[in-house]
């Protein structure tokens, strides 16, 4: 039975897909204890992009005002050419709004995590830190998990949101982070270091040729949020030490005088190189499941990786709720299997089309030009290609909307990023 445990739902991992998840489970009433291996919680980073499939769920959490106060709801998503500064495309998010019923927003991630943290705390989450899990195991009518410190935690489920280095998704694949061979820089610094106008009513993306350029605003336009992302000649080469700031400036060299001016509030001693993996469709081993990078980390270009961890809890939890008997019993196969019948195969679509996005933003020469013909054609209220993706969560199959891309991605040769393998 249930109390057998001292919790129904343990949840290894303490970032945004684990506390998510977690809070969206204790509000139907579960038992729910995080274990997050970190002295604090916290968020290290920048910047986060949360479109309407995520807002969507904010509003259903009860949570959307809050976000709303803390970030900023921009008014267009322009991209540009970052060779000539020329604009491609566009989303007018006003009308986004209208089309979506929930606002395309920005937010500081460490804000984000900041809503998630204390809406556990009201929901009466256990959130334990300084408790690394090193092992799991299925029991016979729940699951065990091992900690480095050689504590054992138990519950009737273990939710694994253990991010790219995930340690249960070995219990699973044999499989290791996949480089793509460039790195992020951030930065976030309040406006009045800018020493430039910036337009914040925008999210902006220069695309460029290996290397692209996003800015926004924070917090209430107090903060400008910046990335710089450029594919590293280091890696390439097979040198160990990539993706160091010497790179960065020779990277943005051929860009426009927009970027250009951005480059120097970058910071410098801190870096991302960026991995993904390839996609996985077997998420769970009995008791044991995975949620969030630690089933599907993905390349950042779509701005969906802590959006789906999001997802993953809210589908995982409505499952959840429409499994339980009235004596407060839950058929937890019964949930997982669901949740395992949807998420992975959404998840594998934003994954490689992120992939193929990502080369797209990067072309260079005579096939830059040919993208750039393509984006200018778009017109700025086709919403077909964010359909599959802005639209609601799906929570089973027949529900997912079909994929649909505005560019061929097929012709974008992804075949060489597999051949990049680097842990
Ligand atoms: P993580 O954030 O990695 O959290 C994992 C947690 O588990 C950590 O707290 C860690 O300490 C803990 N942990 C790990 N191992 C153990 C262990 N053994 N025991 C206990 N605890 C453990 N996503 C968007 O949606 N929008 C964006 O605009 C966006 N922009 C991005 C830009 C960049 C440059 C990058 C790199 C990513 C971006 N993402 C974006 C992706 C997003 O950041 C991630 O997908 C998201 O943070 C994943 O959340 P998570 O909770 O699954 O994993």
């Amino acid at each position: 039975s249930p109390s057998a445990y001292p919790v129904d739902v343990l949840i290894v991992g303490g970032g945004i897909g684990g506390l998510s998840a977690a809070f969206a489970l204790a509000r139907e009433g579960l038992r729910v204890r995080v274990l997050e291996q970190a002295r604090e919680f916290g968020e290290v980073g920048a910047g986060l992009q949360i479109a309407p499939n995520c807002t969507r769920i904010l509003h259903d959490y009860g949570l959307l005002d809050e976000a709303k106060h803390l970030g900023v709801l921009p008014k267009s998503m322009v991209m540009r050419d970052a060779v000539d500064g020329s604009e491609l495309t566009r989303l007018d998010l006003v009308d986004l709004e209208r089309e979506y019923g929930f606002p395309y927003m920005v937010i500081h991630r460490s804000d984000l995590h900041g809503i998630f943290l204390r809406a556990c705390r009201r929901a009466g989450v256990d959130l334990i830190t300084d408790a690394r899990v090193s092992g799991y195991e299925n029991t016979v009518s729940g699951a065990r998990v091992l900690l480095a410190d050689g504590r054992v935690d138990k519950a009737r489920i273990v939710i694994a949101a253990d991010g790219l280095h995930s340690v249960a998704r070995r219990l699973l694949v044999d499989d290791e982070p996949v480089s793509s061979s460039y790195v992020a820089y951030r930065a976030a610094l309040p406006i009045e270091q800018v020493g430039r106008d910036v337009d914040l009513s925008e999210v902006s993306v220069h695309v460029g040729p290996r290397c692209h350029f996003v800015r926004y605003g924070l917090r209430g336009g107090a903060m400008l949020n910046q990335v710089a992302v450029f594919q590293s000649p280091k890696a390439l080469a097979g040198e160990e030490d990539w993706g160091t700031p010497d790179e960065l400036d020779d990277a943005f060299a051929a860009t426009c005088p927009d970027v250009q001016a951005g480059i120097p509030l970058m910071w410098r001693d801190r870096w991302w190189r960026m991995f993904d993996r390839d996609p996985i469709m077997t998420w769970g081993d009995g008791g044991i499941a995975l949620l969030g990078d630690a089933a599907h980390p993905p390349l950042q270009y779509m701005a969906q990786g802590a959006i789906m961890a999001i997802e993953d809890g809210w589908v995982l939890a409505k499952h959840v709720a429409a499994r339980r008997a009235e004596d407060g019993s839950i058929d937890w196969q019964g949930a997982l299997a669901a949740y395992e019948a949807v998420r992975p195969e959404h998840c594998r679509r934003v994954l490689t089309t992120a992939r193929a996005w990502g080369e797209l933003w990067h072309l260079d020469g005579v096939a830059r030009l040919q993208r750039n013909t393509l984006l200018r054609a778009r017109d700025t209220y086709d919403y077909s290609f964010t359909d599959w993706i802005y639209g609601p969560t799906a929570l089973t199959p027949e529900e997912e909307p079909p994929m649909f891309s505005p560019i061929p991605l097929d012709s974008v040769d992804v075949s060489g990023l597999a051949d990049r393998v680097e842990a």
